[in-house]
C-alpha cells in the first residue's frame, strides 16, 4: 500500500510505494533529499517527522539516538511510512538536474600514496563527462552488482579523468582487489554522481574536517574553490594516525602557503615521528580552535566513529544541524539494489 508524504518547507508531495523508503521515493520523484550511506548508519538523511507514523523494517537505525527520537527525527533512507506523513527536510536543489548513470571506466594509472592508500585515475569513455559537484561520490559496481562507494578527489573541471583515493580495508573484497590485482588499463564500472556532500552557498566561514581518506572529497572542494577564485574563508583539519598517513600533506601545505585556507594536520598516534604539531582526535582539535561553532559551517568526511563523535560534540558547541554536512565512510551493506 502506498502513502503520500508532504515535504516541508518545499511543500512538495510525493507517493511512497509499499516497499520503498521515503528517501528512495523522493529520489525517484526527483526531490533532492540529503543522503550519504543509504544504509541507516550515517544520519545524513535525518529529517523531522511532523505528522504520521513510520516503521523501520530492519529495526531502528544505529545512528538514531534517544535525543534524536525525542526531537522527532527520522532516518529517511530506512523509514517506511505506515500512514500518510508530513515531514520537514532540507531540499537540495543543486543536484536536481543531475543524471545518475552507470558507465565503464578504464584505469589510467595507479599511484601509491601511503602503505594502505592508492590513488586511482579513471578515464571516462570518449565523449562522456560526469556532471558532478565537488565533494560527491561514485559507486564502483562489482560483477555481481554489489557496490562500493568512493569520493571523487578531483574537481569537476579536470578533464575526463576521475581521481579516487582508496584505503585498504583489511579483508576487504574490493579494496583487496585494488591492492592485489587491479592494473592500469583494466576496466571498472561506476555509477554516479551520488550524494549531497558539497559546499553550500553561504557567506559563513567553513571548517573542513577530514579523517584519513576523508581528505579526498575535501580536496575536490578546495580545488573547485581555487578554480572559482576563492573568497570563502576555509580552515582544513586533517586527522591521521601518523605522518605517513597525511598522504598529500605537501599539497595541503601549498594551499595554505598560497593563502587559500588555514591548515591544521592532527596526528592521533605520532609514535616515533618527529612531530611538533597538534596531536589527539581531529574533532577535539577543531573544538580547541573553535569552542563556539555557532557562526560556522562544518563539512566533514571520514570514518563513522569520527563523524559520530563530532556530530555530538559540535552540536554541544552550538553548531546548528543544518550547518553540518558530512559523508561517513561506512562499509557497504551488500545489497546490490541499494542506491
Ligand atoms: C559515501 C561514501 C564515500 C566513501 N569514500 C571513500 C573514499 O574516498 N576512500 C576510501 O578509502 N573509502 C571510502 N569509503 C569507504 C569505502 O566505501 C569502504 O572502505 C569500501 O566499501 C570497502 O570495500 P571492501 O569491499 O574492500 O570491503 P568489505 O569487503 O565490504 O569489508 C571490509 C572489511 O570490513 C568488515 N566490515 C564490513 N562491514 C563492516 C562494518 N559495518 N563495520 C565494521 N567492519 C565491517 C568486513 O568484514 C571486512 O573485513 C566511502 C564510503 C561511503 C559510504
Amino acid at each position: 500500500m502506498s502513502h503520500s508524504v508532504r515535504i516541508l518547507p518545499a511543500d512538495r508531495t510525493i507517493r511512497v510505494g509499499g516497499n520503498e523508503s521515503v528517501l528512495e521515493a523522493a529520489l525517484r520523484e526527483g526531490f533532492g533529499f540529503p543522503y550519504s550511506c543509504r544504509n541507516g548508519s550515517c544520519g545524513a538523511c535525518f529529517g523531522e517527522l511532523l505528522e504520521g507514523t513510520i516503521a523501520y523494517p530492519n529495526g531502528p537505525p544505529a545512528v538514531l539516538g534517544e535525543a534524536d527520537e525525542a526531537a522527532k527525527l527520522a532516518v529517511f533512507c530506512q523509514a517506511r511510512p505506515t500512514s500518510d506523513l508530513v515531514v520537514r527536510a532540507e531540499e537540495i536543489t543543486q543536484t536536481r538536474a543531475q543524471v545518475v548513470r552507470t558507465m565503464p571506466v578504464r584505469v589510467e594509472r595507479i599511484d601509491d600514496l601511503a602503505s594502505d592508500v592508492k590513488r586511482l585515475w579513471l578515464r571516462l569513455p570518449p565523449n562522456e563527462r560526469m556532471q558532478y559537484l565537488a565533494g560527491q561520490y561514485v559507486d564502483v559496481v562489482l560483477r555481481d552488482g554489489r557496490r562500493r562507494s568512493f569520493s571523487i578527489a578531483s574537481a569537476p573541471r579536470s578533464d575526463s579523468l576521475l581521481e579516487l583515493h582508496v584505503r585498504l580495508s583489511p579483508g576487504g573484497r574490493f579494496t583487496g582487489y585494488v591492492f592485489e590485482a587491479l592494473r592500469a588499463r583494466d576496466l571498472l564500472r561506476i555509477e554516479g554522481p551520488l550524494g549531497t556532500f558539497f559546499l553550500r552557498d553561504s557567506p559563513l566561514p567553513a571548517i573542513l574536517v577530514a579523517g584519513g581518506t576523508g581528505f579526498a572529497p575535501l580536496k575536490a572542494i578546495v580545488e573547485e574553490q581555487m578554480a572559482q577564485g576563492g573568497g570563502r574563508e576555509l580552515h582544513l583539519f586533517w586527522g591521521a594516525r601518523s605522518t605517513g598517513d597525511l598522504y598529500l600533506h605537501e599539497l595541503a601545505e601549498s594551499w595554505c602557503d598560497a593563502g587559500v585556507l588555514r591548515y591544521t594536520p592532527v596526528l592521533s598516534e605520532p609514535g616515533a615521528d618527529a612531530w611538533e604539531g597538534v596531536t589527539g582526535w581531529v574533532h577535539a582539535a577543531v573544538l580547541a580552535s573553535y569552542p563556539q561553532l555557532a557562526g560556522y559551517e562544518v563539512y566533514m568526511c571520514g570514518p563513522p566513529a569520527m563523524i559520530n563523535a563530532a556530530r555530538r560534540d559540535f552540536a554541544t558547541a552550538g553548531l546548528a544541524r543544518e550547518r553540518l554536512h558530512f559523508d561517513a565512510f561506512d562499509y557497504a551493506e551488500d545489497n546490490s539494489g541499494n542506491r
